[in-house]
């Protein structure tokens, strides 16, 4: 489970690391207020549990507190990568000077946590060659030493207060990631700014079967969604479904563009904030939607999709089997759905019509 960023730096606070003042907001007037009680420039910041916020509009500055409340009436209730923008973070701006990257995560082929480190943070990250960013494996036992930071540092190219400073805040990043079960501990800008080291930002991903133990709500009841590159947005309920799903379409040489699992027992409610979701994904040519009926009633998940989909530019291919699947055909027939009840015909087609588009 992804976390917010404002929720990811709740626990990086807790942990010792320097996060900029701030605080979360829901109305034009509650950011003017904060961004009054900041004095100064602020930046607002959407809070969805997705990344590239920055460069689709939703990181922006305000100078002032009237500012502040034009910018958050804008950005509040816009679509941002697929989810609705509910809550800005509004922060104190920090005069950046340079933005690092830092990151600890699994390395799943290693089977160890693994730390890294880079001069060359912010919102290019991805274009950072590899040998540009340090990294070291921590065995899980010994845990992180404060050598590795320094080593970390000395490679990124920092020296002095900066290196011993980062070379801290990745000592506590580790205990985090540690004391969180989290899979994803990524900071990014770790800004270097002139009131010091601080992180910019936060994405942390808590390991979902450790959730139990960590106490903590969930952004997005039971929707588990993974982005990948190709073209066919994908909408499945179960996990297996979802594999399934992924290989069959490779298989006849499709691209998934995304997935969205959405679970046992999901309504109607669920398959259109599921829709909403996957198709604002602008890769998305096609829109797949496969669903094995067994505690998911087909009618339910077919009045979904009617309302879901109406609007959606691109089209839909739909497979539906299972419980109260002949209703949900008659309800997707009315509205000129017609269903598959194969998965395989259903991806042939999403393929067909990824290629064609
Ligand atoms: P993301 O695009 O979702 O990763 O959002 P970020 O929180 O990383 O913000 C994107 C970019 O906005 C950062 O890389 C910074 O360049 C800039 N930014 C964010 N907060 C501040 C700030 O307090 N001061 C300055 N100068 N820039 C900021
Ligand atoms: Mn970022």
């Amino acid at each position: 489970m992804e976390l917010c960023e404002y929720r990811g730096k709740e626990l990086l606070r807790e942990h010792g690391i320097p996060v900029p003042d701030g605080r979360v907001v829901a109305s034009p007037e509650e950011a003017q207020a904060v961004a009054e009680e900041l004095g100064g420039e602020v930046v607002l910041k959407a809070q969805v549990p997705a990344g590239g916020r920055g460069k689709a509009g939703g990181v922006r500055f305000a100078s002032s507190p009237e500012e502040a409340a034009e910018v958050a009436e804008e950005l509040l209730g816009m679509s941002l990568r697929g989810y609705e923008v509910e809550r800005l973070l509004v922060e104190r701006k920090l005069s950046i000077r340079r933005e690092l990257y830092a990151c600890v995560t699994v390395d799943r082929e290693a089977g160890k946590p693994i730390v890294m480190l880079s001069a060359e943070g912010g919102v290019e990250v991805e274009e950072v060659p590899e040998e540009a960013i340090a990294r070291r494996h921590v065995e899980p036992l010994e845990g992180f030493q404060p050598y590795m930071g320094r080593e970390l540092g000395v490679e990124a190219g920092l020296r002095g207060r900066e290196l011993r400073e980062v070379s801290e805040v990745l000592h506590r990043m580790y205990a985090c990631f540690r004391a969180r079960d989290a899979v994803l501990v990524e900071v990014n800008p770790l800004a270097v700014a002139e009131e010091g080291i601080f992180a910019a930002d936060a994405k942390l991903t808590i390991d979902d079967d450790a959730w139990f133990r960590q106490g903590m709500e969930r952004d997005e009841e039971g929707q588990r969604y993974v982005e990948l590159e190709g073209s066919i947005g994908c909408i499945v309920n179960g996990a297996g479904l979802a594999m399934a799903t992924m290989d069959t379409l490779k298989r006849l040489g499709g691209e998934p563009a995304n997935f969205l699992d959405i679970g046992g027992g999901a309504g109607a409610e669920a398959m259109r904030r599921a829709v909403t979701k996957v198709v604002g994904n602008p890769r998305v040519k096609v829109l797949l939607v496969n669903i094995l009926g067994g505690i998911t009633r087909c009618d339910e998940i077919a009045q979904g999709i009617v309302e879901a989909v109406e609007g959606v530019e691109v089209p839909v291919v739909v497979r539906l089997m299972g419980t109260n699947e002949e209703e949900g055909r008659r309800i997707l027939r009315s509205a000129g759905i017609e269903a598959e009840s194969q998965m395989l015909a259903a991806a042939e087609a999403a393929v067909r019509l990824s290629k064609s588009i």
